[in-house]
């Protein structure tokens, strides 16, 4: 079958053919069946990056997209449901080991904890328990608290009232001759570490641990 041309059925010889370049096809055409003039025919010689592909597969080619598609589709919702499992499973054991000295353990085997993450509703006031800040930087002086708050809130999927955010001055600053700013920031505990996930943070922004400095003083601006 293979030492057929695709086209015309006719047996081939190894010059003037060209082989289609898609993995499953490889089939084997006269260059003058599949109207490849001299000039492509050489290109195609010299040039690996320059390749024919028959009729079939180029029609086929949205299909197959199609069902690469699909398949990486299936398998990022499995990493997404694993991911989702683990997650819930680190904030059941950080409440458990929260709660170890109050909790009877053989009840506690039993608690299933579960925290709530819908970032919509403002018509409950939540305490959470906020134990460390970070510090990001630089910002333009323009940059806003709320401007953080915005984008921590959108990128965190985390309810703005979550977000604590103060600009670092310090006391004797002239504000219009500063060329940058930082900000002190801090989420409920159970999510701190996602701050020092890079993807949420602009190019070249920088996140450390907050460390309090006495010359600097945390005012609202
Ligand atoms: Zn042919
Ligand atoms: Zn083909």
């Amino acid at each position: 079958m293979a030492e057929n041309c695709g086209k015309c059925k006719k047996s081939i010889s190894k010059e003037g053919i060209v082989i289609c370049n898609s993995d499953d096809c490889m089939k084997k055409f006269h260059r003058t069946c599949v109207n490849i003039d001299d000039a492509i025919y050489d290109a195609i010689q010299k040039n690996p990056l320059i390749s024919f592909n028959c009729e079939e597969c180029k029609n086929q080619s949205p299909k197959a997209l199609a069902a690469k598609l699909q398949t990486m589709e299936e398998k990022l919702n499995k990493v997404y449901n694993g991911v989702n499992q683990i997650s819930t499973r680190m904030y059941q054991q950080y409440f458990q080991f929260g709660n170890a000295n109050n909790v009877d353990p053989k009840k506690q085997t039993n608690n299933l904890i579960v925290v709530g993450n819908n970032c919509n509703s403002d018509r409950l006031q939540v305490v959470c328990d906020y134990g460390r800040w970070v510090q990001v930087g630089k910002f333009a002086t323009s940059t806003s608290e709320d401007d953080i708050i915005e984008h921590l809130a959108e990128e965190l999927k985390i309810n703005k009232n979550l977000v604590k955010c103060t600009k670092l001055v310090k006391n004797d600053a002239n504000l219009s001759q500063l060329s940058y700013c930082k900000f002190k920031i801090s989420i409920p505990d159970y999510r701190f570490n996602e701050l020092f996930n890079e993807n949420i943070w602009p190019s070249g922004v920088m996140v450390s641990p907050f460390t309090p400095r006495s010359q600097l003083n945390q005012n609202r601006i």
